[in-house]
């Protein structure tokens, strides 16, 4: 299940989740937080979705069709993310009680238009990581949620310990915008081990949906029975191969393309 934003573009949010959820042989069900109007030069508008109709979403879904992992993107406002971390104590969602969540803290488009309320960042990390098994902010988020500034692999670590401290299982701290590497440093961390993802950089423009589509097919390996190491190892090669295979769309940022 994917808890997130509607992209009128189809390149990010809930149209990149049921995608690669879609390719990954799952069935996509969807708890809409928010109906973004964008296209490839970036948001125009926001229509929040009512916090009670984005909880009624997840308790339609969840009895009935049952999930096998969640994960969140585009939250919107402080109201919805109370709404969804209430019901996801209420359906035994994330929090190590069955069923996982990954939590990705999206706060801005690539373009830097707000998908997240000023007020809410302090909601998000406060109900939203310690529901999470695993929290994926890019460089940009950690140093909103932690205030580190990562620059190199040392503050990637300290980064990481942050994230964990605030309370969620593993955090996968994304370096794929440490420009001054050649490759894309991804670091995941669970209070013991430090592992190193490593792949090459892929330099493109066309890599709109990038995050939502590495946390969907992170959430999808979990819903396939994998491990958290092994997923995140999986959804690292999956995006990897959707920014290399990324097309052209509009006179802006296309969308990564996981139809390999
Ligand atoms: N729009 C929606 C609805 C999203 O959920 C996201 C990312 O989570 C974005 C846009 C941002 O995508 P990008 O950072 O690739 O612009």
């Amino acid at each position: 299940m994917t808890i997130a934003g509607s992209d009128s573009g189809g390149g990010a949010g809930i149209q990149a989740d049921m995608r690669t959820f879609a390719l990954l042989g799952l069935h996509a069900c969807v708890a809409v937080t928010a109906v973004t109007v964008q296209n490839t030069l970036g948001v125009t508008g926001i229509a929040p979705i009512p916090p009670e109709t984005v909880a009624a979403q997840m308790r339609s879904v969840v009895p009935d069709i049952g999930v096998g992992a969640v994960k969140t993107g585009m939250l919107a406002s402080a109201p919805i993310i109370e709404a969804i971390a209430d019901t996801c104590d209420e359906l035994d969602i994330g929090g190590g009680r069955g069923v996982a969540l990954v939590v990705d803290p999206v706060c801005a488009s690539m373009h830097g238009d707000p998908l997240l309320a000023d007020d809410a960042l302090d909601t998000l990390v406060r109900r939203m990581i310690p529901l999470a098994d695993v929290v994926t902010p890019n460089l940009d988020e950690v140093r909103l949620i932690t205030g580190i500034d990562v620059v190199d692999a040392a503050t990637q670590r300290d980064a990481a310990r942050a994230v964990r401290d605030l309370g969620a299982r593993w955090a996968l701290v994304k370096g794929g915008h440490l420009r001054s590497s050649e490759l894309s440093p991804d670091l995941l961390f669970d209070g013991d081990q430090f592992i190193s993802l490593d792949l090459p950089r892929v330099d493109t423009p066309h890599d709109h949906g990038a995050g939502d589509t590495l946390a969907a097919a992170l959430c999808g390996a979990l819903a396939h029975g994998y491990e958290v190491p092994d997923a995140v190892d999986f959804a690292k090669a999956w995006v990897t191969k959707g920014l290399q295979s990324a097309y052209p769309l509009g006179a802006g940022h296309g969308p990564v393309n996981p139809l390999w």
